[in-house]
């Protein structure tokens, strides 16, 4: 699709042709001017400066339709690294990721739950978890810590001072947004949405390449949009938000409910290990457990309905922990539920797909994160208090 409402080069046309190759995996020159709108001079030189930093290189040539020769240009993966933790209530996910979003290095350490997280503690993990790859640091972009809420203040600054690289604190499922838009390589045209699921429930949406933030950085309550105006009342203030039918923590209170399933799943434990042993029986025939997954994916798909329709979506990713398991039991009720009901349904079909790895999505976007910030700068200016 020809962008040709752009024509003039700017500070944002490196941002736009870097996107373009990323989206591409491979093109030539002319491609990148019919895509992009840009003239010929201003991507042979936004191109050669790209291949001068080392951003993407000149992968060979191919004979074209017309018998010429074409040479292309490709994302250059290994040139530059991306690191990203994600903080969870018991865990914090390190990944490294290469230009393209591919991983490279990924280690899961325990954290005590009442661990307060500290600049010193994160730090520490950094220097730690870079040099048991290897990673050259001088090609390492910067870290991104990303969390369901915000961070305690002086965690950035204090990140800052001690390992000397850019530092990025952001809402964790808008980075696994932001990351499963980049390593499938979606196209910046498409209208692109991530729901994640996990004791929360977020959303992160794409538009044109860039996070959609709101006025405070609050986009993206998935988990409060309300299902019914008289139903369980919510923490928020509102009542019937979705949180409250569809996270991890309410399925695994429904189950609860459920005398028989609780004793032969033995679901006292934590939440999370509740809810992965509901999500494994219900996969494996567990009838029981397969309708408490079942009912909170069709509530669910009612909230979806909601932003596919208020946002004209083509593409909706499912990920987080609460689908690593049981990610077919959501898409198959999302894609029935959508193709009756989301309003676009006679112009366009809603994609929707299962994340590759939905328990390190957040950990991987954060590591996005940073990459787009280095080499599409200009389209999601991270909050930085
Ligand atoms: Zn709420």
């Amino acid at each position: 699709m020809a962008r040709r409402e752009a024509p003039a080069a700017g500070p944002g046309s490196r941002a736009l042709v870097v996107d373009v190759i990323r989206s591409a995996v491979t093109i030539s020159r002319g491609e990148l001017v019919d895509l992009t709108g840009l003239t010929q001079p201003s991507i042979s030189n936004i191109v050669r400066e790209l291949i001068a930093d080392g951003i993407i290189h000149e992968i060979g040539s191919l004979d074209s339709a017309h018998g010429r020769r074409r040479r292309l240009v490709a994302i250059n993966p290994a040139s530059r690294f991306g690191v990203g933790f994600h903080v969870g209530p018991e865990t914090v996910t390190c990944v490294a990721v290469d230009l393209t979003g591919g991983v490279v290095g990924r280690e899961v350490v325990p954290r005590a739950p009442d661990q307060a997280l500290r600049a010193d503690r994160l730090a520490e993990l950094f220097e730690h978890f870079t040099t048991g790859l290897s990673l050259d640091p001088d090609r390492i972009e910067g870290l991104a810590v990303v969390a369901p809420d915000a961070l305690p203040g002086g965690v950035r600054p204090g990140l800052v001072r001690r390992i000397g690289v850019p530092v990025l604190v952001d809402n964790d499922a808008a980075a696994a947004a932001l990351g499963e838009f980049w390593s499938r390589r979606v196209s910046r045209e498409q209208a692109f949405g991530c729901v994640y699921l996990g004791s929360e429930i977020g959303a992160g949406l794409v538009f044109g390449g860039a996070l959609f933030r709101g006025a405070g950085f609050g986009a993206g309550a998935f988990g409060h949009l309300s299902i019914h105006d008289r139903g369980r009342p919510c923490p928020c203030g509102n009542r019937g938000c979705v949180q409250q039918y569809a996270s991890m923590g309410a399925t695994v209170l429904a189950a609860r409910r459920n005398p028989a399933l609780r004793d032969r799943l033995a679901l006292d434990g934590s939440e999370s290990s509740a809810y992965e042993a509901i999500a494994r029986a219900a996969v494996n025939g567990d009838a029981d457990a397969y309708a408490v997954l079942d009912e909170a994916a069709g509530r669910l798909g009612v909230a979806a309905t909601s932003v596919v329709n208020l946002l004209d979506l083509g593409r909706l990713v499912l990920t987080g922990p609460g689908v690593a398991l049981a990610g077919s039991i959501f898409a198959r009720r999302l894609r029935t539920h959508l193709d009756r009901t989301a309003h676009s349904r006679r112009q366009h079909r809603v994609t929707v797909e299962i994340s590759a790895q939905p328990r390190d999505a957040a950990g991987i976007g954060a590591a996005v994160l940073v990459i787009q910030a280095s080499v599409a700068p200009g389209h999601t200016p991270g909050r930085t208090p």
